[in-house]
């Protein structure tokens, strides 16, 4: 079955044809990141019109690509939510108008499955069941994982999210937008030691997460470094490397209780902070150290694509899926309400 992707949740435009045979055949992004720097971060309006921009030059180039043409695509899969309402109507007006003009079907798909499900376009690719960390700009949770759409909820944030708590703390030390490859990239250079930041709720059972005092923390040290009169780099780069390190240890003392509840040795790590090299070496070593194993997707994976969403698709439209031609998104979608396969 050969599935056209297509991802426009957020600011990035994601398109890619997926073969449940021949695997991966093409996919291309178009990042707005540049569109929303002045800003410090996503203006959903600005969004919604690129992707309008975007996509069918993206269809056209991902189909040359691939030396397909429309008539060989059996499906088409779009992200139906959760994300920004205006950017998740383009890619699904645009898929049920192809699906209809092409006389195929087209198919609604959970971002967040997308990202969780990512892993398995790599050369190993985890088997069922496992533990998920999802850590992205928008979410913060741990799943456990027993098949494709049996999803338990074990825990997650209370508020920001993983990547939310990088690109705040970036932006208050005045970085780029998205703050996450900013304070990976500083946090290189940063002296260790020089500060600690907590490891929020770590001192307590259970498996829920909190990140808005650790950014509290960080900007609390940020002005007070600048009020004594360090506002350089290096004190930006020792700030970055002290957050990373406490967000990567919260991330993996959770990761092992949940783990341990769960009675599993196999962790996947999705969303655009698995991205963090600093987390993929604690979370190897923790699972080395198991004797257990941790998965995740190239980096270009880890962020908003259209590979993630074509494939999550085909496996829902080969298991006999479909949906009506309304056009319908969410931009709240709890994963477990998904039905299972
Ligand atoms: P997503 O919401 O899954 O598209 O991922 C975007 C989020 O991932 C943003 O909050 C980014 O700051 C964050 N992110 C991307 N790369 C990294 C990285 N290398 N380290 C930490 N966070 C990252
Ligand atoms: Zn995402």
């Amino acid at each position: 079955m050969l599935v056209l992707g297509l991802e426009t949740s957020c600011d990035e435009t994601g398109v890619a044809l997926y073969d449940s045979e021949r695997g991966l055949l093409a996919d291309a992004l178009f990042s707005q990141i540049d569109l929303h720097r002045a800003y410090g971060g996503v203006v959903p309006e600005l969004a919604s019109r690129d992707h309008v921009k975007r996509m069918l030059p993206l269809i056209r180039q991902v189909l040359d690509e691939a030396g397909c043409v429309p008539t060989e695509i059996d499906a088409i899969a779009y992200t139906a939510g959760p994300g920004l309402v205006g950017a998740l109507l383009v890619g699904a007006s645009c898929a049920q108008a192809l699906a209809f003009a092409w006389g195929i079907p087209a198919l609604g798909v959970h971002h967040m499955e997308g990202h969780l499900l990512a892993p398995m376009l790599e050369e190993n690719p985890p088997q069922f069941p496992f533990v998920a960390l999802l850590v992205s700009g928008g979410h913060t949770q741990l799943v456990q994982v027993d098949g494709i759409g049996q999803y338990t909820l074990l825990g997650e944030s209370l508020d920001d999210a993983a990547g939310e708590a990088f690109d705040k703390t970036a932006k208050m030390m005045g970085l780029n937008y998205p703050g996450g490859p900013e304070i990976a990239r500083l946090a290189e250079k940063g002296v260790a030691g020089r500060f600690t930041f907590p490891r929020p709720m770590c001192d307590r059972p259970g498996l829920m997460f909190s990140f808005s005092g650790l950014k509290t923390s960080a900007l609390n040290t940020w002005q007070h470094s600048v009020s004594a009169g360090d506002d350089s780099e290096q004190a930006r780069c020792d700030i970055s490397l002290a957050f990373q390190q406490a967000v990567v240890e919260t991330l993996a003392i959770k990761c092992k209780r949940a783990l341990k509840q769960a009675g599993m040795k196999r962790l996947v790590i999705a969303g655009g902070v698995s991205a963090n090299k600093a987390l993929r070496v604690s979370l190897e070593k923790m699972l080395g150290d198991m004797r257990g194993d941790v998965f995740y997707a190239r980096p270009e994976f880890c962020t908003d694509n259209g590979a993630m969403i074509a494939y999550a698709g085909c496996q829902r439209l080969q298991a006999g899926q479909h949906e009506s031609l309304a056009i319908s998104v969410q931009a709240r979608w709890p994963m477990e309400q998904l039905p299972p396969l």
